[in-house]
């Protein structure tokens, strides 16, 4: 058994060999010793050779992963399900999976492991952001998600403006084996996309979204969304607005193809009128009116959900007045070029921070929206991290970095930090998947090993979730090369 401090364990994915490339038997049978846990993985790899065929050519592309489990011991596990954390934890990775995660009593370490020593650690499942845009060329997609995935948001979701010919790339962050490294491969989150979305006007200029000006219309490009395989139809609800009949048809039509639809709202009518159709994910919140008893109830009642996205609306001076996490590297990596000029601007910041409504403009936000986290929450309502990050229209909004702002606005509006996690982890999961037991945003035996190694408690102080030691995906470090290869080529 190896033991390596957390300290150092960027080298551990290269020391153990990701993937390696060798003939078939130096790959597969000098490391098979007899007894568990090699010989699933030693017995997999002679079954996928078997049913490969008898052409040892077909074997040799076989690519399989052969390191060894992974032993994460010490660390305070907060295991993203809102139950209290678990001190001096054992977690057990092989493969893309966690095979086992408690109290070290409980749990075994398997022969051969490598061991994680992460005493004084904090270990949580990799966070989940339900609603961004990442309207790129597809090489940037790949070093924007990479950067989302550094700051340990190990899932995403594309609200919208996605063009058609990206639509298989989101696919392919989902495949099996996905952080493998394979050919055509890429170290990404999971990431979902709406597609083009339905929006009247934009959200900007040149937006790829659909603007049906009919039923008929909205119906058939329902269907274009299907023909791309989107995973989820998004509707703006902003001014102007479709007529009803589009937005019904759409949300039909949706039904019909079985892809749900997600909504951005921001007005009590609005919420009803989708929310009446079945519709249940909202983006934003309804700021026209606060939030009464009869709403809590309502959206209790129709089992909705909202990611309130207040990283976007803060994004605008937060970055300004906090130079220090502006200028960490990996927080640039996080912006368009665009948005990097923004925030670089002298003027633009003195201009920002000088308004005479800065100080409303906070509180607004805070009024409008605090409150309705804290009932909706309280009362048993889904309230889940999403930021907005790599909106077109904003561009300050970064990945990655925002995601943690949300989680901690959550705390500021009142939700305990063990709610505040679990929305960014297991509830935000669940929304996206729409099942109570997603195979992500939990630390649980079976489950996704996507991690986020702390190196402070977020319990103690929420704004530790961005003291990042290190994170996994799909049982994966993410490696110093790894970071590398997108801190040095980034535009
Ligand atoms: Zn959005």
């Amino acid at each position: 058994m190896r033991t390596i401090p957390a300290a150092d364990k960027l080298a551990t994915t290269e020391d153990t060999g990701d993937t390696e490339h060798k003939t078939f038997t130096e790959r597969y049978f000098p490391r098979c010793p007899p007894f568990p846990p090699w010989w699933r993985a030693c017995s997999i790899v002679l079954l996928v050779a078997l049913l490969s065929g008898p052409a040892s050519a077909q074997i040799d592309r076989v690519t399989i992963r052969v390191d060894a489990p992974i032993a994460i011991i010490g660390a305070r596990l907060i295991d993203g399900s809102g139950t209290r954390p678990i001190d001096d934890s054992v977690v057990v990775v092989e493969d893309d999976r966690i095979r086992a995660a408690g109290p070290r009593a409980r749990v075994q370490v398997p022969r051969g492991a490598t061991v994680v020593d992460a005493t004084g650690k904090f270990l949580l499942p990799g966070l989940v952001d339900v609603h961004c845009h990442i309207n790129q060329p597809p090489e940037d997609m790949k070093r924007y998600w990479m950067a989302q995935l550094r700051w340990g948001v190990t899932t995403m979701r594309s609200a919208g403006n996605d063009k058609p010919e990206t639509v298989p790339l989101f696919r392919q962050t989902r495949s099996p084996r996905q952080s493998s490294v394979q050919a055509g491969a890429f170290l990404s989150p999971r990431a979902y996309t709406a597609g083009q979305g339905f929006n009247v006007s934009g959200p900007y200029p040149g937006a790829p979204t659909f603007k049906p000006k009919t039923p008929d219309e909205a119906r058939s490009n329902v269907q274009n969304l299907k023909a791309q395989n989107v995973d989820f139809i998004k509707i703006w609800m902003t001014n102007p607005m479709f007529p009803p009949d589009v937005i019904a048809a759409i949300v039909d039509e949706g039904k019909k193809q079985g892809i749900p639809v997600i909504a951005h709202v921001t007005d009590v009518a609005s919420l009803h009128q989708l929310a009446d159709q079945g519709v249940t994910d909202f983006l934003h919140n309804p700021i026209d009116q606060p939030v009464t008893p009869e709403l809590v109830a309502y959206a209790k009642g129709k089992k909705l959900t909202f990611a309130p996205t207040l990283a976007n609306i803060e994004s605008r001076w937060f970055y300004y007045e906090h130079p220090d996490i502006l200028s960490m590297p990996m927080l640039q990596d996080a912006l368009y070029p665009r948005g990097r000029q923004m925030l670089a601007d002298a003027a633009r910041k003195e201009q920002t921070l000088s308004a005479p409504d800065l100080a409303q403009r906070k509180a607004r936000m805070r009024e409008q929206t605090y409150p309705f986290i804290k009932a909706m929450s309280d009362a048993g309502v889904r309230v889940v991290t999403g930021t907005d990050c790599g909106a077109e229209a904003s561009q300050v909004t970064p990945f990655g970095h925002a995601t943690h702002r949300e989680v901690q606005m959550f705390v500021e509006a009142g939700m305990s930090a063990l709610t505040a996690i679990r929305a960014a982890t297991l509830d935000a999961a669940r929304v996206i998947t729409r099942s109570e037991d997603p195979e992500y945003g939990s630390i649980r035996a079976g489950k996704v090993a996507d991690l986020l190694l702390l190196d402070a408690d977020p319990t103690f102080d929420i704004n530790n979730t961005i003291k990042i030691n290190n994170v996994m995906r799909a049982g994966r470090w993410i490696t110093q090369t790894d970071r590398a290869a997108i801190a040095n080529d980034f535009p």
